[in-house]
């Protein structure tokens, strides 16, 4: 398969973006192949930043090349991550790597007619029943929806003490009202280490399944583990984690019990595979988004943990405003089947690209 041309588009979001997103949200890239009607359709996050390093450095290093097999597509990300050393090992410049390590394996896999999870692992280990988590604090809307799991946003504001009794409260109410199976607490980098400890003890006749991105990726990381200083609470965290290596520092150190990269940001599939390698059946690997159809694959292919994160789901469809989704067959009581698909399942809507 060789790579012939590369467009890169970031589209108009109706959708509400909050903090960072609005400029910096996903991207959209396609690559066309020396297969008439073959194309591969890769995202990752940055915008327009994203879309400046893909034209204006990436760009030389794919048009033209040749991709014979998966550990071509595994080379080309290694020479990408090499050449952008100077401005990146994370952030923007892995969210761009992203893109198009997805659309190269999105191609790879129309071209040959062989679906990922197949060119991932032997069709013995794939998994057909899919659990799923939701995220987001609209419990009601995903109980409808028939799920049973649940990760709540408990972003703190600093009022520890009141914020704990709120907690404990809403959990218990939310187990009051519903079937649950399993409750997550997400608290995006605002917890301090003497909190969490005063919480993991606090939580722990409430079944907690896991607590997610207590503190920074960096304090994470520089400081020593917390594990053993919590009882049965299991500590989630790695989606902002971009460079595969600060995995072998989690590894390392036993900084959390899941480790959650994002693929649309931390490499691709490329990145996963090596992130998997690290971690040598260790950890958890519950992916961030991995319900989207860039996770669903690996999901299916049982390389990481059958756990499918679902954000804010308004329908078990889990439509996209750029993208058709061809990825779901049916979500019943929370476990989600696939379709047969080649690729990521998924085309970006008309209008996009110049068709
Ligand atoms: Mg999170």
């Amino acid at each position: 398969m060789k790579i012939t041309k590369i467009e890169a588009v970031y589209p108009t979001y109706q959708e509400t973006l909050r903090a960072w997103r609005p400029n910096l949200w996903q991207i959209i890239l396609k690559i066309h192949t020396d297969k008439k009607d073959i194309f591969g359709y890769g995202t990752g996050g940055g915008g327009q930043a994203s879309i400046e390093i893909i034209n204006g450095h990436f760009r030389d290093f794919i048009l033209n090349k040749e991709i014979n097999n998966i550990s071509d597509i595994g080379l080309l990300f290694d020479k990408l991550f090499f050449e952008s050393i100077p401005y990146g090992r994370g952030g923007i410049a892995l969210m761009a790597l992203s893109a198009i390590d997805l659309a190269i394996w999105d191609a790879f896999s129309k071209y040959n007619n062989v679906p990922i999870k197949n060119l991932l692992s032997e069709s013995n280990f794939h998994n057909k029943n899919i659990n799923t988590y939701a995220t987001g604090n609209n419990v009601k809307q995903y109980y409808s929806l028939g799920l049973k799991n649940f990760k709540l946003s408990v972003r703190s504001e600093g009022n520890f003490e009141k914020e704990s009794k709120e907690i404990i409260n809403l959990i218990g109410s939310i187990k009051k009202n519903y079937n649950v199976e399993k409750i997550m607490l997400d608290c995006y980098m605002s917890w301090s280490r003497e909190y969490t400890k005063f919480m993991s003890k606090n939580l722990s006749d409430l079944e907690i399944e896991w607590i997610e991105d207590i503190s920074t990726p960096d304090e994470m990381l520089v400081n020593e583990s917390l594990l053993s200083e919590l009882g049965e609470i299991k500590l989630a965290g790695g989606e902002h984690d971009f460079n595969f290596n600060n995995f072998k520092i989690m590894h390392q150190k036993n900084i959390y019990d899941i480790w959650q990269p994002d693929i649309t940001w931390c490499g691709g599939i490329s990145s996963i595979l090596k992130i998997i390698e690290i971690n040598s059946n260790k950890f958890k690997i519950i992916l961030h988004r991995g319900g989207e159809p860039w996770g669903l694959p690996i999901i299916e292919a049982g390389i990481v943990n059958n756990m499918a994160e679902l954000h804010d789901p308004k329908s078990i469809h889990l439509d996209f405003e750029q993208w058709h989704n061809e990825t779901i067959e049916t979500i019943e009581n929370g476990i989600l089947k696939t379709k047969e698909y080649l690729g990521f399942g998924v085309n970006p809507k008309k209008g996009l690209f110049n068709e």
